[in-house]
């Protein structure tokens, strides 16, 4: 109802306006098995994995969701996106692989700050749910 969505929309401005576990990882505070990085993004093992390959491939500079993302963060992303590809070829996901960005409460995002899933070595099933 309008209630529960005017709650969730709440959550989402307290989540884009407060720091991440991201920011952690990207300030060595908190550990990360990190697989790849360079001056724009890193890459980790997901901690809760949901395939026997899940990767996560961040930017350095927070973009909280794909809807925020500008006109102006189009080189970043399309790097982001050939560093996923690279970081398959160094995982050795040569049968296949999904690669996911979560958006806000019904894409099940829970981390506000931009990162896209990498995932493989198993048959993922279509549709996700
Ligand atoms: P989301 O649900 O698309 O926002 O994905 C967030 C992902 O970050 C989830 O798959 C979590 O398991 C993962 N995650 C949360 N905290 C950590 C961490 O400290 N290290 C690695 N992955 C994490």
């Amino acid at each position: 109802d309008s209630e529960t969505k005017c709650a969730q929309n709440v959550n989402i401005i307290e989540a884009k306006n407060s720091p991440t576990i991201f920011d952690r990882i990207l300030d060595g505070s908190i550990k990360a098995d990190i697989v790849y990085e360079d001056p724009e993004c890193l890459a980790f093992r997901d901690v809760d994995p949901q395939a026997p390959k899940h990767l996560l491939v961040i930017p350095r500079r927070r973009i909280t969701m794909l809807e925020d993302a500008q006109n102006t963060d189009q080189e970043l992303l399309g790097h982001l996106m050939l560093v996923v590809k690279k970081v398959a070829e160094q995982e050795d996901l040569t049968d296949g692989y999904r690669v996911v960005i979560n958006n806000g409460p019904d894409g099940g995002q829970s981390v506000y700050h931009l990162h896209i899933h990498l995932l493989g070595g198993r048959q993922l099933n279509w549709p996700p749910g």
